[in-house]
């Protein structure tokens, strides 16, 4: 047991405060490399209870408070100078698991659910592409995966919530309990309250899918053959990419998935009307989980070239239909090799509107729309690079938004609140209610620069 602060009556904790240089260090890192805010303590939380106690410390000290999951955000979004940092690792309990539901703790990551759940042939839907984040980080932002057109993200497969709120109140909420809680928790970048468990929805899980990685000469043809697989909805996870070239210049990719649970499908029938280079098109059969675990090479690649922990800054927005061709291809006339880095990529893919149903995920109004990413993996650590890139990001950012794009919250690059009221639009109000019912003193997650200037 070991207590938060200085005061002489500091309450007492299930699990442990940490003062010290390399926790303090730690809390201050993330996978972006290009913020570092260092707390004054970081708390490990083995409870609830304790997460309810360290809030309620720090509001009381006029101290901030962020959680942190895997610190996987790319711009300091999880930390908090001369606050106290909630590092969730320690709540990660899978607990029930049952044929529609599994309930788990928010500092759980996506791979160990999946432990819990494969076994018994069971997947929450609307997964994230990395498994290596937490169950908590993820809700905070939505969760973009390539079954989004089937499944929408992960934070519409949610079917209840415990929170810790600003207050210290702890509170369960869902759709029919609380759903304005609910809904301002979904989503809303750890504004109103810290995740502590959460109930997802579980859907049977194939054992096996089959995988397409098909190549084309130019971004349109891309583009077009994304619009005829959502209409006719084929393939259970679609994602396009633009990658640099060996030989320089772009090479265009769709990347389609299909679930192998009944009779096999036909593949002629499948690929029908595609307008691919069918000669370079690369087909495979392969266990659910490696699907969903396919990051993992380029994480194992990047580690192996000495790159994985340089600085990531990161893009990730939504484009209309309407503009996604205009802006892919003004974006990658502007991109040079440097932009992206060797591994990096332009991920742009299809995303059927009607399939999210978060309200604070903001997506543009098209019925079709596109993610739209610069997922940049420089090949070198140099700061002032890294900061070039974050100025960039801005830039294409506001492209983006005069184009009626929106951001996704996971992006390297300064917001102000008045630039985040208006990318709420008409959801701002719902969360700037929630905020004053449920964080009045702003404790909860300066990183994310919604109701108070940057930290
Ligand atoms: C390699 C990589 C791949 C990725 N792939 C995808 C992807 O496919 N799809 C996608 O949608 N995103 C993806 N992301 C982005 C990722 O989903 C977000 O950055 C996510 O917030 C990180 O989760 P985390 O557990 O690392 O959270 P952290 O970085 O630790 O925290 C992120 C934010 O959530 C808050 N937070 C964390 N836990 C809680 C909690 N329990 N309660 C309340 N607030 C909390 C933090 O304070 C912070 O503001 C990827 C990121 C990386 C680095």
């Amino acid at each position: 047991m070991s207590s938060i602060g200085s005061s002489p009556s500091p309450p007492p904790l299930d699990g442990e405060v940490r003062f010290d240089e390399r926790a303090r260090a730690t809390a201050a890192e993330d996978f972006g490399h290009l913020v570092r805010h260092t707390p004054e303590g970081v708390v490990l939380p083995a409870s609830d209870e304790d997460v309810a106690a360290a809030v309620r410390r720090a509001a009381e000290r006029g101290r901030s408070l962020a959680a942190q999951g895997q610190r996987h955000s790319v711009f300091g979004r999880a930390q908090v100078r001369d606050g106290i940092v909630a590092d969730m690792g320690r709540l990660r309990t899978v607990h029930a698991v049952e044929p529609d539901r599994v309930v788990v703790d928010a500092g759980a990551t996506l791979r160990e659910v999946l432990a819990a759940t494969l076994p018994r042939g069971l997947a929450p839907p609307g997964l994230p592409d990395y498994l290596d984040l937490s169950v908590g980080g993820v809700l905070v932002v939505g969760g973009v995966g390539s079954a989004i057109s089937r499944s929408g993200v992960l934070t519409d497969n949610v079917l209840e919530l415990r929170v810790v709120t600003g207050r210290g109140e702890r509170l369960t909420c869902s759709p029919t309990s609380d759903p304005r809680l609910f809904d301002a928790v979904r989503a809303g970048l750890g504004q109103v309250a810290v995740i502590t468990r959460a109930t997802l929805r579980l859907v049977p899980a194939p054992r096996q899918v089959r995988r397409f990685l098909l190549y084309y000469p130019d971004l349109a043809t891309m583009l077009g053959d994304q619009r005829l697989l959502a209409a006719e909805r084929r393939f259970e996870g679609v994602q396009g990419a633009a990658l640099p070239a060996p030989t320089g210049g772009w090479m265009f990719r769709l990347d389609l998935v299909k679930d192998l649970s009944g009779d096999p499908p036909d593949e002629t029938a499948l690929l029908a009307g595609l307008s691919d280079d069918r000669a370079r098109a690369e087909p495979s059969t392969l266990p659910y989980l490696d699907y969903l675990d396919r990051l993992a090479a380029l994480e194992r690649l990047l580690r192996s070239e000495g790159w994985w922990p340089f600085p990531h800054p990161w893009l990730t927005t939504f484009v209309g239909d309407a503009a996604v061709e205009a802006v892919a291809a003004g974006e990658l006339a502007r991109l040079t090799p440097a932009d992206l880095g060797p591994l990096g990529q332009m991920v742009v893919s299809a995303i059927i509107r009607e399939s999210v149903r978060t309200p604070l995920l903001r997506l543009p109004t098209d019925p079709l729309c596109f993610t739209f990413n610069l997922i940049r993996l420089p090949a070198t650590d140099d700061a002032a690079e890294a900061r070039r890139l974050v100025t960039a990001n801005r830039a294409v950012y506001e492209r983006v938004r005069d184009a009626g794009g929106s951001l996704y919250p996971v992006s390297a690059f300064p917001m102000t609140p008045a630039d985040w009221r208006a990318h709420f639009g008409t959801a701002f109000d719902g969360l700037a209610e929630a905020k004053r019912e449920h964080d009045p003193g702003h404790v909860l997650t300066p990183g994310y620069e919604v109701f108070q200037p940057p930290i």
